[in-house]
């Protein structure tokens, strides 16, 4: 049994009144902002309550995998590393009724810039459910699966899922056409040469986008896939002519391909895979780009410094162009720069650090972007088993939005900065001692006239699916 520990939160009741003005007030703003776009009244009102929460003793700091248990996509989680997922305990629908808030919604016309922060949140028992989990970290936008990521075939979408989805955004005021963004199954292979599994992977990514449609939301994202060894301009060929059967399936979802950190035959790990697929693209309205941090840094892109993000950002443009980002991951890096190892860590404890995700929420051209954790959340209790800490995401949520108009040399960033680097020193030694043994590996290799291409079945599947194998 985890310790106890009771702790003051703020529990958000949401009136909602038809029509003209919206109301909202926001955790720890003072007074109500007014925004007279919105066609409904909502007034959020907070009580400080004290709760008594189950929680972990200690922050575990390896991630798992996507987990799902079982049709209800119970314990979705999009930590992209391939570990061997331990035993979570299940959520059950008696903790999901009891659970209030973590953190309020920060009304985003309180901030300096319309940032829309939140996580990649589970979606067990149904889609629907994704919207209350979301409103339980303070999330003002989220990712989701749509179904399981591990199956090819899942039921449809049921009806009453459908109508409480719609009512549920509805009552909590999410734009599904702008701060939703689910994630694709981890089996779609788009780039798939062989024409049985390329038929699959294009049937389980098109029923993906009919959920979405389905469900009113606009934008989707997934990995552009791997070239299975076949030429890369083969494979973003193959991409783009999936897309553009999809797109003509469909009428408004808007296709984003991830970027990815890997190399070899995985594809979009570069600018330049991403621009060549959407050049193929016929309707160019229906694709766009989720810039995941830990991906562009692990590929070799950096974000740490002022100078090194506006260089990165001035490359995207240049080479992909800034009206097809749509949305953001943001997660940090456990392994160092450049090295296409795919390790979230949390924000500031990686070797991004704080600094690279203050020059993120600070940049004027990623406004209004959904920006999604993928940040580590699991925990070890003392009885051996992993829970979910959420209040990591709410807190991670929180720490965004304030260093929105932050100053870098204040004692508050300073302070917070050192905290975080200190909290991550151990697992970033770790992960740098395992990627310099590997470097010392290759370089072995490398003299024995190791050909980069030829590589081996685990070292090809590493970051295929936006995971490491090792
Ligand atoms: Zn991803
Ligand atoms: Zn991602």
């Amino acid at each position: 049994m985890a310790r106890q520990s009771a702790r003051k939160v703020a529990q958000a009741k949401t009136t909602t009144i038809e029509p003209k003005t919206r109301i909202e007030k926001a955790a720890g703003a003072s007074g109500a902002s007014v925004t007279t776009k919105s066609t409904k009244v909502t007034i959020v009102t907070e009580t400080k309550v004290e709760v008594t929460e189950t929680r972990a003793p200690k922050r575990k700091t390896t991630p798992t995998e996507p987990e799902f248990d079982g049709e209800d996509l119970e314990n979705a989680s999009p930590v992209e590393d391939k570990k061997p997922a331990p035993k979570k305990r299940k959520t059950t629908k008696k903790d999901a009724e009891n659970t209030m808030a973590l953190a309020a919604r920060t009304a985003v016309t309180s901030l300096k810039r319309a940032m829309y922060i939140g996580a990649h949140v589970s979606a067990a028992g149904g889609v629907q459910n994704s919207i209350q989990n979301a409103t339980h970290i303070g999330a003002n936008a989220f990712a989701l699966f749509l179904k399981s990521q591990r199956k090819w075939v899942s039921p449809p979408l049921a009806d009453e899922a459908k109508t409480q989805f719609h009512d549920l955004l509805k009552q909590h005021s999410y734009d599904a056409g702008k701060h939703i963004v689910p994630h694709g199954s981890y089996l779609v292979n788009l780039a798939q040469a062989d024409k049985t599994k390329a038929t699959q992977a294009y049937d389980g990514f098109l029923d993906d986008l009919q959920r979405c449609e389905a469900l009113g939301i606009t934008l989707y994202n997934f990995h552009p896939g791997s070239t299975g060894g076949a030429a890369m301009s083969e494979a973003c060929a193959r991409i783009a002519g999936q897309l553009n059967r999809a797109h003509k399936a469909t009428k408004t979802v808007v296709t984003l391909l991830e970027n990815m950190c890997g190399s070899g035959n995985v594809v979009g790990s570069r600018f330049e895979e991403l621009r060549d697929i959407i050049a193929l693209v016929d309707d160019k309205a229906r694709v766009g780009v989720c810039i995941d941090t830990c991906h562009a840094f692990a590929a070799g892109y950096d974000l740490r410094t002022p100078a090194a993000f506006d260089k990165t950002m001035a490359e995207f443009d240049a080479v992909v162009g800034l009206k097809y980002l749509r949305a953001l991951h943001i997660n940090d890096s456990k392994a160092p720069f450049g090295s296409h190892r795919d390790l979230h860590a949390n924000i500031g404890t990686g070797c991004l650090g704080l600094r690279a995700f203050h020059n993120v929420m600070n940049h004027e051209k990623l406004q209004g972007l959904p920006m999604v954790l993928e940040t580590p959340i699991d925990e070890k209790g003392p009885d051996g088993k992993t829970v979910e800490n959420k209040q990591i995401w709410a807190d991670e949520i929180k720490l965004l939005e304030s260093l929105i108009g932050m100053d870098v040399d204040s004692a508050e960033f300073k302070e917070k900065e050192k905290e975080l680097n200190a909290q991550g020193a151990s697992e970033r030694q770790k992960i740098q001692e395992q990627v310099d043994k590997k470097a010392g590996k290759g370089a072995k290799q490398g003299t024995k006239g190791k050909a980069r291409g030829k590589k081996t079945k685990k070292e090809e599947e590493s970051c295929d699916s936006c995971g490491e194998s090792d």
